[in-house]
């Protein structure tokens, strides 16, 4: 199913968006499969399973982390990981410019915005990315580069309540993008609100079970 799923998915959404196969929790197998049918960039939530699955499958891959971040663990990724997609704070950032930095490498990230109404998820208010992005030490980091913003909808079938907070995200990102034109990628949408976020105009859309199926956890 997984090679009918993703075909359907990239026959939905424009060329524009960027899918990003979200395999957290899913066996070699399944990326493999997908692979097959010719994906190439897959999403991970935790550092140790995704470098796990870098080793093992083909190098061509390009991995992002799309979980919450704990500094002391960017370290292992720091070698391949492609795009980091939920930095929520600026101490964050700096480990990563440091560990990229032993790489002679330059780690591309999103800012992860707080959209959400929800207490439980994660992100920075739109005052404290817009007070990072013109900061002295952030201009000093040379070995990352952001390169766009990330939000996470509430979890809710209330349509208006997710078109709100889309819109508002994407509007922020305009607004932004207009003066630092490094800023190119909106990443906005999963399984159950791509379509949605695509409209309200996100370019990266993080799909996990309607590729792969629902997750088990245990
Ligand atoms: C798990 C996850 C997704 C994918 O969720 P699905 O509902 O399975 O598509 C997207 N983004 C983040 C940050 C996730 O943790």
């Amino acid at each position: 199913m997984i090679t009918e799923n993703l075909q359907k998915i990239k026959d939905a959404i424009p060329d524009h968006v960027t899918l990003v196969a979200v395999s957290k929790t899913k066996p070699i197998a399944d990326l493999q499969e997908a692979y097959d049918a010719g994906q190439r960039i897959f999403g991970e939530n935790k550092i140790q399973e995704m470098v796990d699955k870098y080793d093992i499958l083909p190098k061509d891959i390009k991995w992002h982390m799309i979980g919450h971040l704990q500094s002391n663990k960017v370290k292992y990724m720091a070698h391949f990981v492609d795009l980091i997609h939920g930095v929520d704070k600026f101490k964050t950032l700096k480990e990563i410019n440091k560990q990229a930095k032993k790489h002679d490498r330059i780690i591309n990230c999103l800012l992860q915005a707080k959209i959400a109404e929800e207490d439980t998820k994660f992100g920075l208010s739109f005052e404290d990315i817009e007070a990072i992005l013109v900061s002295e030490e952030f201009a000093s980091l040379k070995n990352i580069k952001v390169v766009g913003f990330m939000g996470m909808a509430t979890f809710t079938d209330n349509n208006s309540q997710l078109e709100k907070e889309f819109a508002s995200l994407k509007h922020f990102f305009d607004k932004q993008s207009a003066k630092n034109p490094a800023l190119e990628i909106l990443s906005m949408g999963m399984s159950g609100d791509y379509p949605l976020a695509i409209k309200k105009g996100s370019t990266m859309v993080r799909v996990g079970s309607s590729i792969f199926g629902s997750r088990n956890y245990n």
